[in-house]
């Protein structure tokens, strides 16, 4: 389960501890700041590139640390406006990171606005019944250098389209941390991630444009509630009681709705933020009218924004989306009583968009063919 790999990232060092590294090793102080400057201002992918360090010093940076975590096997687009990346690890595991962009009038889809969705594990071990992640359950996490390094991925991939925004920190708008894996189960390794993206030595990637999912870990969202960081919170509802909810998400029976509702509001009030439930519509499942009032209570007793999300189909599971007029029903039922609610357009079908689906297709295809 826990992989121990022969280098440590190195986008996993904060100004401190590579300051603290760089101190034992007999290097000045203001050798870190040049060295993440590299890392996260020039999008270094290679040693060499380095040039204001001297070569003893290059040299040691390469027995010492990992400068390239993730590799890149597979980044395709699909005909509408995700783009999805398919990285391998050091253990040759497979994970996705997700670029989604928001087209804007008058503006080309290079210049618009990107969502970036990151995984945090291999995997997942909390078996929601329709997700492609956790089909094979969790195989390990990922480290925070393994996590930052899929944002340095999607700056270096955006800006090769987009040169202008090389001189900026970061070249897209959003990160969402929905993919792969239950981001809290790896918290101590997200809040590290997260904490050199915000940093002004790191990618400088405000708080506030950075949003958790969780499927409802109630300590640690508890927990989450007392950093001062700001992120924002989004919580993978999908089921509107105890009994539907239950039979999809496992979790539910550990953290029932009348445990998970009250640490959402805990959140919310420290953090004076509105909280976003997300919510998978999946045909006969949840798609009823009355799971629609009583998502609408939930959501209005938070003051909760809520994001109806057309289920994306997972090969070798029987689940489906509703039809249009289902889903706009049901969306229907939230608007009277004036509750914010959006209905997600179905993004990426053609790429495998649902969580999880590209890289078990991958694994599949690579078990079927070995020598691949
Ligand atoms: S939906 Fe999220 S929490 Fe549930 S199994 Fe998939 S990745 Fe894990």
């Amino acid at each position: 389960m826990k992989f121990t790999p022969a280098k440590p990232s190195l986008h996993g060092e904060t100004l401190d501890s590579l300051g603290a590294r760089l101190a034992e090793a007999g290097e000045p102080a203001y050798r870190a700041r040049q060295i993440l400057g590299w890392l996260y201002k020039k999008r270094a992918a290679s040693w060499d590139e380095m040039t204001n360090l001297p070569r003893p010093l290059r040299a040691w940076l390469a027995e010492t640390f990992d400068l390239e975590s993730t590799s890149l096997v597979l980044g395709r687009q699909s005909e509408d406006v995700t783009d999805k990346l398919l990285l391998e690890l050091r253990d040759l595991s497979l994970i996705e990171t997700v670029i989604i962009r928001a087209p804007q009038e008058g503006v080309g889809l290079d210049q618009s606005r990107k969502t970036i969705c990151i995984s945090t594990q291999v995997g997942c071990a909390m078996g929601c019944v329709f997700c492609a992640s956790g089909l094979a359950g969790l195989k390990r996490d990922l480290s925070a250098g393994e996590i930052v390094h899929q944002l340095v991925q999607v700056c270096r991939r955006e800006d090769a389209h987009t040169p202008r925004a090389r001189a900026e920190l970061a070249s897209f708008d959003n990160i969402v941390v929905m993919g792969m894996g239950e981001p809290l189960h790896n918290y101590e390794n997200l809040l590290r991630a997260l904490t050199i993206l915000n940093a002004e030595w790191g990618l400088g990637f405000g708080a506030r444009r950075i949003t958790l999912s969780t499927s409802g870990l109630v300590p640690k969202i508890l927990q989450l509630a007392d950093e001062a960081a700001g992120f924002r919170l989004a919580i993978s509802l999908h089921g509107a009681t105890n009994e539907v909810r239950g039979q999809i998400m496992p979790i539910n029976k550990r953290w029932p709705l009348e445990e998970l509702l009250p640490a959402v509001r805990t959140f919310s009030d420290k953090h004076g933020r509105m909280v976003t439930l997300e919510f998978i519509l999946i045909e006969g499942v949840n798609d009823m009218l009355d799971q629609a009032a009583k998502l609408r209570d939930i959501a209005g007793d938070l003051h909760a924004h809520v994001n109806l999300i057309p289920y994306n189909t997972v090969e070798g599971l029987p689940w489906k989306c509703p039809s249009l007029t289902r889903q706009q029903n049901f969306m229907a039922v939230l608007q009277e009583r004036g509750v914010s609610v959006t209905l997600r357009r179905e993004k990426g079908r053609d790429i495998d968009a649902a969580c999880g689906q590209l890289r078990l297709k991958t694994e599949r295809d690579r078990a079927a063919s070995p020598a691949a």
